[in-house]
């Protein structure tokens, strides 16, 4: 069975600390979504809070992989960088 490592336990401690304490990487990667999607951030979680399919992005600091994702995803598997590290834009705005 595969329990994580610590050093995988290690990095998602990091990045949520990231997430909780750092307005402004949530509002780097906010802004990334935007610029993914060509549409405005408010559209974009509005559309997904309506529907069971939101638009996510990587959470690690070197990737800006967006995908799309459960509205309340918090750590679905990223195809760009291989980490549970992409979040949905309505957990993001603090929707969720
Ligand atoms: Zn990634």
């Amino acid at each position: 069975m595969s329990d994580p490592s610590l050093g995988a336990r290690m990095e998602r401690i990091t990045r949520d600390f990231h997430l909780q304490r750092e307005p402004s990487f949530r509002a780097l990667k906010l802004a990334q979504i935007e610029k993914s999607e060509g549409r405005e951030i408010m559209e974009i979680a509005e559309e997904a809070t309506f529907d069971s399919v939101a638009v996510g992005i990587c959470t690690e600091l070197s990737c800006d992989c967006t995908a799309h994702c459960e509205p309340d995803a918090t750590a679905n598997y990223c195809e760009a960088c291989g980490r549970q590290s992409v979040v949905s834009v309505l957990v993001l705005l603090g929707l969720i």
